[in-house]
C-alpha cells in the first residue's frame, strides 16, 4: 500500500511504477552488481565533471578537497552495498521465556537516496515482527534498516526489502514494515513539494492475514 499525505495534488509522482518495480524486486535483496569498481581517482575526476557540469570550477580554492570528501561521503551513503542482512540476523536467541506477542521496533531513523536521482530521502521506519521460536536483538532490526537504506533505493523496494529480509532472516510468522519518509527530490525540484510525506507499508503472513495484528500495528505506528 502506497499513501500520500499530501495537502495537493501530486500528479507528477509515478507512484504506480515505482510499486510494480518494487514488486518485481522485492525478492532480490542484494541489489549489488558485479561491475568492476572505479578507482579512487576516477571517482574523484567525475565529481570534477559534475562540478563542471553545474557551472563551477573545479579548481577553484574552495573546490579543491571537494572531489576527495564527497567519494568519502558516498562510501558511507552507500555501505549497504558491503552488507549482508542474512549474516546481520543470523546471531538469534532461541529463548523468548514465552514471550508469545509481537516485537516492534518504532521510529528508526533512516538516511537514504533516491535512486532516481541520487538525492537523500529521510524519514522513520517501524518494524514488527512476529516471533516463531526466534529472535534477534533490536539493535539488528535498526542495522537491517541501514543496510538497505545505504543503497539507491526506492522507498516502496526498501519496504519490501526489510520485510523479507526479516521474515527470512528470523523464519517469522509475519512481519510489518511501513516507512514514511520525505523525498528530497520532491521538495527541492520537480514538483516542490516540501511538506509531503511518502508512506509505504508492508506486511506478510499473521499482519497480511489478519486484520487485528495490523490494526494494532498501524496505531502502534502511529502513535509516534
Ligand atoms: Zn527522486
Amino acid at each position: 500500500m502506497t499513501i500520500l499525505k499530501d495537502k495537493t495534488d501530486i500528479d507528477a509522482l509515478d507512484i504506480e511504477t515505482q510499486k510494480k518495480t518494487a514488486e518485481l524486486k522485492a525478492i532480490d535483496l542484494k541489489n549489488t552488481s558485479n561491475l568492476p569498481r572505479p578507482n579512487q581517482q576516477e571517482a574523484e575526476e567525475a565529481v570534477r565533471t559534475l562540478i563542471r557540469w553545474a557551472g563551477d570550477d573545479p579548481a577553484r580554492e574552495g573546490l579543491l578537497e571537494t572531489p576527495k570528501r564527497v567519494v568519502k561521503a558516498y562510501k558511507e551513503f552507500f555501505k549497504g552495498y558491503t552488507e549482508n542482512a542474512e549474516e546481520i540476523l543470523s546471531r538469534t536467541f532461541n529463548d523468548v521465556g514465552g514471550y508469545d506477542d509481537m516485537v516492534m521496533l518504532r521510529g528508526i531513523e533512516m538516511h537514504s537516496h533516491c535512486e532516481h536521482h541520487m538525492v537523500p530521502f529521510i524519514g522513520k521506519v517501524h518494524i514488527a515482527y512476529m516471533p516463531n521460536e526466534k529472535v534477534v536483538g533490536l539493535s539488528k532490526l535498526a542495522r537491517i534498516v541501514d543496510t538497505f537504506a545505504r543503497r539507491l533505493q526506492t522507498q516502496e523496494t526498501m519496504t519490501a526489502q526489510i520485510a523479507s529480509a526479516i521474515d527470512a532472516g528470523l523464519n517469522t510468522k509475519g512481519s510489518a514494515v511501513m516507512i514514511e519518509a520525505v523525498h528530497q527530490c520532491m521538495s527541492m525540484r520537480g514538483v516542490q513539494k516540501s511538506d509531503v510525506a511518502t508512506i509505504t507499508t508492508r506486511f506478510t503472513g499473521i499482519f497480511k492475514d489478519d486484520r487485528d495484528y495490523r490494526d494494532r500495528f498501524m496505531r502502534l505506528a502511529g502513535n509516534e
